[in-house]
């Protein structure tokens, strides 16, 4: 049995068709390849979303707001996106459970690393809400740190916007732009490459996390980066 967290970016729910913070479609679209990649087996999945098409901390901070209470904002955007991916994938057919770092009864599940053990073990898709719960980090780092506190095998972060791996310089300024097939945590850090927060990387370095960053937009690509297969770019 694999395990696997897949990072979500906020604004994968988002999209250019739609002027909504939440498009239906695309939540439908992540949900349906979710389900079709879970009903081929073999496979546990916890999935972190990010808050971005919300509010991100550093944006209020900018503005003269407290980081901290901006920070929180963007935790709970990244419950509403939670909420909106589980019930997609529900109806889908498939058991979900939205895990909180931060504690509200009504609306998720406390994290609990052995609870969210068990639920992935009973092929429940586990979204683990509100980051960390703590303010001053990205959904990145959490990403790892459950990956690494669940004993996940691999962080999948999925991209959008066309940008299908990791690039030598960002492709979409620099059209000759190269993709890595595979490069190491090393390398990601001496060149500064925007893969995902530093934070993140040296977590991921630090703690024998191998990352595979791969378009999620790109239909089966999620299944194909869950089997193993080699789409995107493989850090480790
Ligand atoms: N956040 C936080 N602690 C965490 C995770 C997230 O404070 O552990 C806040 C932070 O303000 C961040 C926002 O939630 O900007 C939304 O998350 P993120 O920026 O990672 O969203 P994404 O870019 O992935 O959509």
């Amino acid at each position: 049995m694999r395990r696997m967290v897949l990072k979500l970016s906020g604004e994968a729910l988002a999209s250019s068709a739609s002027d909504e913070t939440i498009d239906a479609s695309t939540v439908h679209f992540l949900a349906t390849e979710i389900a079709s990649a879970m009903s081929e087996g073999d496979l546990e999945l916890a999935v972190v979303v990010g808050g971005g098409n919300i509010w991100r901390g550093a944006k209020g901070e900018l503005a003269g707001m407290n980081r901290a209470s901006s920070d929180l904002m963007g935790m709970l955007g990244t419950v509403i996106n939670s909420l909106a991916l589980q019930d997609a994938i529900e109806s889908h057919g498939r058991a979900t459970r939205v895990m909180s770092a931060l504690e509200m009864d009504q609306i998720a599940e406390p994290y609990i690393r052995r609870r969210a053990v068990r639920h992935l073990e009973k092929g429940r898709v586990v979204i683990f809400a509100a980051g960390m719960g703590n303010p001053y980090f990205t959904t990145d780092t959490p990403a790892a740190q459950r990956a690494a506190e669940i004993e996940a095998d691999i962080v999948l972060k999925g991209t959008h916007g066309g940008v299908d791996g990791v690039y030598d310089c960002d492709p979409r300024q620099f059209p000759g732009a190269t993709r890595y097939e595979r490069i190491s945590f090393d390398d990601v850090i001496a060149k500064n490459l925007r893969v995902m927060d530093m934070t993140a990387i040296t977590f991921c370095k630090d703690n024998d996390l191998a990352l595979r960053v791969f378009d999620v937009m790109a239909p089966g690509n999620l299944g194909r980066a869950l089997r193993g297969d080699a789409v995107g770019t493989l850090v480790d």
